[in-house]
């Protein structure tokens, strides 16, 4: 990695565990493993303040945060689009995404073992049926499936709703940004003043 800001997040109130690190995402394949990344989570230090001020409270309620996504190495991002090259599914290049800065966190709250909390789809909006799906072109219904990974959509249960509605408050009120729809995204709002960080095989 360039000599940069960004620092490797390791810390027992945080699981971390990358999704494009596993197979069971919507690519199908081990992506940070396939270019030699691993389940890493690197980010802004600045991010990485922010995620440590949420202790108290994960402390208080007896919760964990999973950490799914983090930096994206832009090679990454690269592969990512090439196995799915749908507009609109990822950031269109790696200047524009906010993980390739090292400015954003894909997460979500657990109980103290680590189960996740009940939210109106999976991190990714992830499901199996979707990734075969989407593996042979039909994106009709994962599209259609995607709705419920907004913040607005209203047809989730009670509890959903609450889990999704508790987690942005408690992002937004420790200096993370929402975007309204992917309710697993945090991200810090000036990124733009944030280079994009290049990885290259080695830290
Ligand atoms: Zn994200």
């Amino acid at each position: 990695m360039e000599n940069t800001d960004l620092v490797l997040f390791e810390n027992p109130h945080f699981i971390i565990d990358m999704m494009y690190a596993r197979e069971n995402n919507m690519t199908g394949r081990p992506v940070y493993m396939e270019i030699g990344y691993g389940n890493k989570a690197y980010v802004h230090k600045n991010v990485a303040q922010k995620l440590l001020s949420l202790i108290p409270v994960l402390e208080e309620k007896q919760y964990k945060m999973r950490i799914c996504d983090a930096y994206r190495p832009p090679i990454a991002h690269q592969k990512l689009l090439e196995i799915i090259p749908r507009a609109g599914f990822f950031a269109a290049t790696p200047m524009r995404s906010n993980h390739c800065h090292g400015t954003a966190v894909d997460v979500c709250l657990t109980d103290i073992n680590g189960n996740n909390l009940d939210y109106p789809t999976q991190i990714d909006a992830y499901e199996d049926k979707y990734r075969k799906q989407v593996a042979d072109g039909n994106f009709d219904e994962f599209f259609v499936h995607l709705k419920k990974a907004r913040h607005d959509y209203t047809e989730a249960t009670d509890l959903q709703i609450e889990n999704r509605d508790f987690l942005k408050k408690l992002m937004e009120s420790h200096g993370f940004s929402s975007i309204e729809h992917e309710w697993w995204h945090y991200n810090i709002s000036d990124f733009a003043n944030y280079p994009m960080v290049q990885w290259e095989n080695e830290l």
